[in-house]
């Protein structure tokens, strides 16, 4: 294969063919796995092929600007097969599948749902997390669902303030929100908190 690789830059990859100027900012193009677009596509259901790079996902991102990589270049590294790169990133971790990119996107490409496929294949293969701490804030929110059957805002937020012992950064915030009844005090339960159980206690949620 001819010397062939990726400038890693923050909203997009760009080949890069000259065998002089190789340095540790390339993705190598042979470093790739060839079935792993494939599963990407099978496990999340999205055929990343679709994506043209046009980049509207980046452009409406709330939080690209936090990402190592725009949203689009997840996109393409999964295109690519460039399986290590995908699954080792802060943007996978960083996206709250807020869906603003796919409402936007001219394809209707589902972004989230990909960078949810990432997360999960990377805790399978015990790739270190690059947002551990994203990743226990994830937890704490299905925690709350499977308690009662919706989120719980409040006890959402003490308990992951608990986790990293960090009780006063936000608390203007947090008490602005209480003042505007944002955040409810009690926890209220849905009245299908039975099925909700029951999909955790068949593996359906993580
Ligand atoms: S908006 Fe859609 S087509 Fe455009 S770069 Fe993003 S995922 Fe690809
Ligand atoms: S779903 Fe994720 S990638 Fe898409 S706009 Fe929201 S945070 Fe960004």
């Amino acid at each position: 294969m001819s010397h062939a690789e990726l400038c890693l830059k923050k909203d997009r990859l760009v080949l890069n063919e000259n065998e002089q100027s190789s340095s540790k900012d390339f993705l190598d193009l042979n470093d790739r796995d060839l079935n792993f677009t494939s599963e990407v596509k099978t496990r999340s259901g999205v055929d990343v092929s679709l994506c043209w790079h046009c980049k509207t996902c980046m452009n409406g991102c709330p939080f690209s600007e936090s990402m190592d990589y725009a949203p689009s270049a997840v996109i393409r590294l999964v295109q690519l097969g460039l399986k290590n790169e995908a699954l080792n990133n802060s943007t996978i971790w960083l996206c709250v599948g807020c869906n603003t990119c796919s409402i936007q996107c001219p394809n209707a490409i589902d972004v989230a749902a990909v960078n949810d496929t990432l997360r999960e294949i990377a805790i399978e293969q015990g790739i270190s997390v690059a947002e551990p701490d994203i990743l226990k804030f994830h937890r704490e929110v299905l925690n709350s669902i499977k308690r009662y059957g919706r989120t719980h805002k409040l006890e959402i937020m003490l308990r992951y303030k608990a986790y990293r012992r960090d009780w006063f950064a936000d608390l203007g915030v947090g008490l602005r929100m209480l003042s505007k009844r944002k955040l409810d005090l009690l926890p209220a339960k849905s009245p299908d908190i039975q099925v909700i159980r029951s999909l955790f206690e068949q593996g359906k949620v993580a």
